[in-house]
């Protein structure tokens, strides 16, 4: 047994999720879930997988798809990636690419580059939970980046040296955040690179949901804004986190990091540390559907995830009681609640198992400090009409009849 005492000092700050353990609970064939933010697998791109997988593994390739490869990643993904990002306005070169294992990974990479014990990450008040939990294994504090919000810059240096280190980087979805839904606008972003500049931080962009727009017009990645003020990738400071698991499917684990080379190369170390590369045959198949279906796939997602969603959010307008808040998401895969003051997401959760018997995810765990108990996350990803009309009624009749604390 490995005693407490021989844990290192992160450790701690790595706790299970409570929220986890109470969604487990939750995992029952009579509940509906609105918990997971999941992909539907009836939309993965199963057979040109197969077909994928068995054109990497015939004869003249599988020594290569089979083999040790690169840190950096399979060369023709990572150039069939350039091309991607040419399309939303990021000229780069595949030396600007590295492939990770998800976007996740880049998470903790970024974490690992940029964090030193006590330094601060500037983060969404709420956050996408996996960053947080990537971010605290470097031990960083946190402070609150609120686009939009006018706080003197100064203060924020200030509070950060105050706690013993420095602001390190902005952390931000901009397009159809976890958990909320939220679209950062194109004044917001030029806002979050004007801050950068001015406390000379990184800004890590989290392009997770960026496909899944549903209506209303694309915003330019935070990256693209940048690189039109600079005219170079090489001297920008926005690191781009993109990822394959919600367009084709997460289960090949591939994401990849976009950015000035000089930040890929110490990354591309980091990845050598840390697992040499991600699997060679899954960047090769993840190549050849991405090549060859990524264009006509995308749209089909889109269609299934904007019916859904536009029914959840008929659904709630009919059940929700007085005092419930949300915003209309234009993509991505959630709706985020705001509940009346006093009322608690957690507990709701937990008395829905004994009552209406649908799940959600508790709004305080995406709050670096907990705070948000009154909200809750819903995804809509999963269900058709009448699974969506019965999970938001049985939620509405959970709110009508929970009282504050
Ligand atoms: N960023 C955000 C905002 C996410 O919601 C997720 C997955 N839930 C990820 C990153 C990680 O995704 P992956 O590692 O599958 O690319």
């Amino acid at each position: 047994m490995v005693k407490g005492e021989l844990l290192a000092s992160r450790i701690p700050r790595m706790r299970a999720s409570e929220i986890r353990e109470l969604l487990k609970l939750l995992d029952q064939p009579d509940i509906i879930s609105f918990a997971g933010g999941i992909p539907d697998p009836a939309l993965f791109p199963a057979q040109a997988y197969r077909d994928a997988m068995a054109a990497a593994l015939a004869d003249d390739i599988s020594g290569v798809a089979l083999q040790y490869s690169l840190s950096d990643g399979y060369g023709p993904l990572r150039d069939w990636l350039a091309g991607e990002m040419a399309k939303i306005g990021i000229s780069c070169g595949r030396e600007n690419i590295l492939i990770t294992s998800g976007s996740q990974q880049a998470l903790d990479y970024l974490g690992k580059l940029l964090l030193s014990p006590g330094d601060t990450a500037l983060v969404g008040w709420p956050t996408y939970l996996g960053a947080l939990g990537a971010f605290n294994a470097y031990e960083p504090r946190y402070d609150r980046l609120q686009p939009g919000e006018n706080r003197p810059v100064a203060d924020v240096a200030a509070a950060a040296e105050a706690a013993g280190g420095r602001v390190k980087f902005a952390y931000l979805s901009a397009d159809f955040a976890n958990p909320t839904g939220r679209t950062v606008d194109r004044a917001g972003r030029e806002q979050v690179l004007d801050l950068a500049e001015a406390l000379d931080i990184a800004v890590i962009e989290d392009a997770a949901y960026q496909a899944l727009r549903y209506d209303g017009e694309a915003i330019p990645p935070i990256l693209a804004l940048e690189l039109a003020r600079r005219g170079d990738i090489e001297a920008c400071r926005t690191i781009y986190c993109g990822s394959f698991s919600k367009t084709l499917a997460p289960g090949l684990r591939m994401g990849w990091v976009c950015a000035a080379q000089e930040v890929i190369s110490r990354l591309v170390l980091l990845k050598q540390a840390a697992d040499l590369h991600s699997p060679t045959i899954n960047q090769i198949a993840t190549h050849i559907v991405a090549r060859d279906h990524f264009d006509s796939h995308v749209p089909k997602i889109r269609e299934v995830y904007r019916r859904r969603r536009d029914l959840m959010l008929a659904a709630l307008a009919r059940e929700m009681p007085e005092g419930v808040e949300w915003v209309r998401p234009e993509g991505g895969m959630f709706v985020w609640l705001t509940l009346p003051e006093g009322m608690d997401g957690a507990m709701l959760l937990v008395q829905s198992l004994g009552s209406e018997r649908v799940a959600f995810v508790p709004g305080h765990a995406f709050y670096a400090d907990g705070s948000g108990r009154n909200s809750i996350r819903l995804s809509f990803t999963l269900h058709d009409k009448a699974m969506m009309d019965e999970g938001i009624a049985r939620l509405g009749r959970l709110l009508r009849n929970s009282r504050p604390a």
